[in-house]
C-alpha cells in the first residue's frame, strides 16, 4: 500500500492503494481520484460525449472539489438546464466501474457505452424513486 502525505497527514484524495501510484490507463504518474474521475483520458472522452458542457478553463479542472462544486452549484451560474447535471453522480460511478473492469479484467470499455450504461443507470434509478413517491 502505497500513501502518499500531505502536510505530514495522510489524506483520502491520495489514499492508494497498490504497489503502483500511476495511472493504469494512461500512464501518468499519479492516479488521484480527480485525474481518474475527470482528467484521464478515457474518463475526458466520456464527459465531452455527455450533455454535461466540458468548457475550457471551466471544466473538468485539476481541482476535485471545484468539479464536484461545478456540478453541485455552478448550473445557474453558466445557465445549464438543472437536469442535465442529475446524470453527473451516474456518470461518475459508471468511469469508476469501467476503470475497475480495465484493472481487474484487462476489458477496455468504449467511452460511449460507459455514458449510455450511466444514462441506463440514471433512467433506471429515477424511474425506481417515481414508483416509491407514487401515491397509487
Ligand atoms: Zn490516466
Amino acid at each position: 500500500m502505497s500513501l502518499k502525505m500531505s502536510h505530514d497527514k495522510p489524506t483520502p484524495l491520495y489514499l492508494h492503494i497498490g504497489t503502483e501510484k500511476g495511472c493504469p490507463r494512461c500512464g501518468v504518474d499519479e492516479e488521484s481520484i480527480n485525474h481518474l474521475l475527470f482528467l484521464c483520458l478515457p474518463s475526458r472522452k466520456i464527459w465531452a460525449l455527455s450533455a454535461i458542457p466540458s468548457l475550457e478553463n471551466i471544466f473538468p479542472r485539476n481541482d476535485l472539489f471545484y468539479n464536484f462544486d461545478f456540478f453541485l452549484r455552478r448550473d445557474k451560474q453558466f445557465g445549464i438546464e438543472e437536469d442535465i447535471f442529475g446524470i453527473f453522480p451516474w456518470i461518475i460511478w459508471y468511469i469508476w466501474k469501467s476503470r475497475n473492469w480495465f484493472i481487474f479484467e484487462s476489458v477496455i470499455e468504449p467511452p460511449q457505452e460507459t455514458l449510455d450504461f450511466a444514462k441506463q443507470g440514471a433512467k433506471v434509478w429515477s424511474q425506481v424513486i417515481i414508483q416509491l413517491f407514487s401515491p397509487f
